[in-house]
């Protein structure tokens, strides 16, 4: 029998009592790993609940202490990495290559909130008026919720949880009901490395459980990283009931490529950062936007994705791994199907990979397409999937405007040896996350993750010192000391923002 996914409540892990439970499965097998529950209506109040009397305490606690339970916590992470790895790549299907870089990735963003006085220290000025001097502190909001998605179940769950409970609040994890197992085992360890009872509860689930969340009165802020569709959902709900919000949505990321880059560093990075993760990455180039002729090298290009090969996640030879459903997959198999018949140009088909040994994966190959126009639904829609589609323009002018009509915003790059060209595309482009001669411009933690337009719905965005603002409230503090004051006096005021 497969094994119930626990949910970490008021300081157990406890077995659900919902009836209505999610199959979670290694991607390149089908076979059952454990049993997802749906957590019930009062297991959802019951954490709520908790986390709510733990604020109480936990904002209590020196900010030291808190920092110390994160150096503790980077520790286990550190020390446990390779297992943490490897539960990843089993239920995501990711190369264990890949699958550790997911969990580094978030160990950096602990060793962030590691720092969390300096990120919470406010600002004063003496004498605003005559013996009169105004200071503002960093406070914590209360209980916040964060809603991942499946494709980083350590990074992204690490981007949310660490930093608002080091800011002083308490946090309730709602992860993908897809890939549960990691962010139980993070959280297996944050509770090891000594964090008190309430401060971090789990619960399972999808949507209903997520609607819970968004409208309950106690919850503060809600931190969201996922799809568009959902991503406006979370934002329209979480707002109407006049929460905090910050959503990071869905992706279209074109990468620009001028006649006069280094051809080899082009095709090689485009290679990775198109089917790198099988496409599953809300930074993966999905788009490939030659200009001039520079259009020459695509046939370059397909001979390099045609060397691409899936493989199982232990497979060393492995390019990336399965899709993560056979939903998933079936989407992306309909899409390539839909541009050819639209009248795309597909240079490479990869919707009938097979990878020997694993019959029942879901597995798609290397795709590309050319002659795609802005109308098709191969570029309108975020495929996420190892599919890159090819668009040929005249000038950097005509790139720019390609790309800054995209309703997406969250990460481009420009491959060319001119710095003209590189400060142009970069001051021009309306996109948060710009690489210049670098494929995937991820920022490292100390810097705000800046998705724009339809990839980010909300204010201050995540990480470093905007992540814990987002997890924050800034209060002012304007005094008057009397010279035998001995305690605040009565002309102190304070303006809560
Ligand atoms: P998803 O939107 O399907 O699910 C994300 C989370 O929302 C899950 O926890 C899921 O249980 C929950 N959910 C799903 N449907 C819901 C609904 N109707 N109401 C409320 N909650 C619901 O996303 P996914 O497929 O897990 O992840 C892939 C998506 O995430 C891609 O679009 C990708 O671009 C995006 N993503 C964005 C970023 C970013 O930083 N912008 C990073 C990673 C992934």
């Amino acid at each position: 029998m497969s094994k119930i996914v626990l949910q970490l409540i008021d300081g157990q892990w406890r077995e659900s009592h919902s009836k209505e439970l999610i199959e979670v499965t290694d991607p390149a097998t089908q076979q059952v790993l454990a049993l997802a529950p749906k957590a019930t209506h009062e297991e959802i109040e019951m954490a709520i609940a908790s986390a709510k009397l733990a604020f109480l305490s936990w904002r209590e606690v020196p900010v030291s202490e808190r920092a110390r339970l994160m150096l503790r916590y980077q520790h286990l992470l550190k020390e446990h990495h390779d297992e943490l790895a490897e539960i990843l790549a089993q239920e995501t299907g990711k190369t264990f290559a890949d699958a550790k870089g997911d969990v580094w990735r978030g160990i950096e963003v602990v060793e962030q909130a590691a720092n969390i006085a300096s990120l919470m220290m406010g600002e004063t000025v003496e004498n605003v008026a005559r013996g009169i001097d105004t200071a503002s502190w960093i406070q914590p909001l209360g209980v916040c919720t964060g809603i991942t998605p499946f494709n980083f179940p350590a990074m992204i769950p690490l981007w949310m949880f660490p930093l608002a409970i080091a800011a002083g609040n308490t946090f309730i994890l709602k992860p993908s009901e897809q890939d549960p197992l990691t962010p139980n085992r993070l959280a297996e360890l944050f509770i090891e490395a000594g964090a008190p009872k309430g401060v971090l509860q789990v619960l399972h689930g999808g949507r209903e459980q997520v609607d819970t969340l968004l409208t309950h009165p106690d919850i503060r802020a809600i931190s969201f990283v996922g799809s568009v569709p959902v991503g406006q959902h979370i934002y329209r709900t979480g707002t109407a009931h006049l929460k905090r919000v910050q959503a990071f949505a869905g992706a279209k990321n074109h990468m620009v490529i001028m006649p006069d880059a280094n051809k080899e560093q082009v095709l090689s990075n485009l290679v990775g950062a198109s089917c790198g993760a099988a496409g599953q990455r809300c930074m993966a180039i999905s788009v490939a936007v030659f200009v001039g002729a520079s259009k020459d090298w695509i046939p370059e290009l397909q001979a390099q994705l045609a060397e691409l090969q899936p493989g199982y996640w232990n497979d060393p030879h492995a390019a990336y791994g399965p899709l993560i459903s056979q939903h998933a997959k079936q989407r992306v198999q309909r899409l390539i199907s839909e541009g050819k018949a639209e009248g795309a140009e597909c240079l490479l088909d990869g919707s009938h990979c097979t990878v020997p040994g694993y019959p029942n994966g879901n597995w798609l190959g290397p795709t590309l397409f050319r002659a795609v126009t802005t109308k098709m639904g191969l570029y309108r829609e975020e495929i996420f999937g190892p599919v890159l589609v090819c668009m040929e323009v005249d000038s950097l002018e005509e790139a720019i405007l390609l790309v800054n009509a995209s309703p997406y915003g969250n990460g481009t790059s420009i491959f060319t040896s001119s710095g003209g060209a590189a400060r142009h595309y970069q001051h021009e482009v309306e996109v948060g996350q710009v690489g210049i001669n670098v494929p995937v411009p991820v920022p490292l933690p100390f810097f705000s993750f800046t998705g724009w337009k339809g990839s980010f719905y909300g204010d201050l965005h995540a990480y470093g010192k905007q992540g814990v603002r987002f997890y924050t409230e800034t209060k002012t503090v304007t005094s008057r000391w009397f010279d035998d004051s001995a305690v605040v006096g009565p002309n102190m005021t304070i303006h809560l923002k």
